[in-house]
């Protein structure tokens, strides 16, 4: 563990464990529903969050309704949110590495939610599902051949 930037996630006031998480779920639904890939940048903060893919077009109501459903099932499964680590070596074979930092060392933190998904990441994040709340698309557009995703939790 890099307890170095550990501490510096956590200093920000912005980070949001649950957001974060919610962008790990939304992620593997796009890949899932449309075979394309995760977000290539995204923008995660507390009131609202949005993620950007690359897409040829924009999302029907339809297309929309059933990501949420499909996030919210998830959720609602309260799956565990676990870390694994990897030699980069062995990670390189299975997951994209261009969006960690070039400093991560020679070992790679996977995040696995149950058996959804898992992506490296350094991020902090929540261990049950649940503790994300409800997920909602807030809107979409699409300019430039990408998709941009704009999203909030509701929690009660
Ligand atoms: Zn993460």
């Amino acid at each position: 563990m890099n307890t170095d930037s550990n501490h510096e996630i956590k200093s920000n006031k912005q980070y949001n464990p649950q957001m974060h998480s919610a962008e790990h779920i939304l992620n593997q639904t796009m890949v899932r529903m449309f075979n394309c890939g995760r977000s290539f940048s995204n923008h995660i903060e507390k009131k609202k969050s949005k993620c950007d893919y690359y897409f040829d077009r924009n999302l029907t109501s339809e297309e929309i309704d059933l990501i949420n459903l499909k996030v919210n099932e998830v959720i609602q499964q309260d799956l565990f949110v676990k870390e694994e680590f990897y030699l980069k070596e062995e990670a390189e074979k299975t997951f994209n590495l261009s969006r960690l930092p070039g400093d991560a060392g020679d070992k790679v933190r996977v995040i696995k939610i149950g058996e959804y998904d898992a992506c490296p990441c350094s991020g902090l994040h929540v261990t049950h599902t649940k503790e994300i709340g409800t997920f909602r698309i807030i809107s979409t557009d699409f300019k430039d051949g990408v998709l941009r995703i704009r999203f909030k939790l509701i929690n009660e």
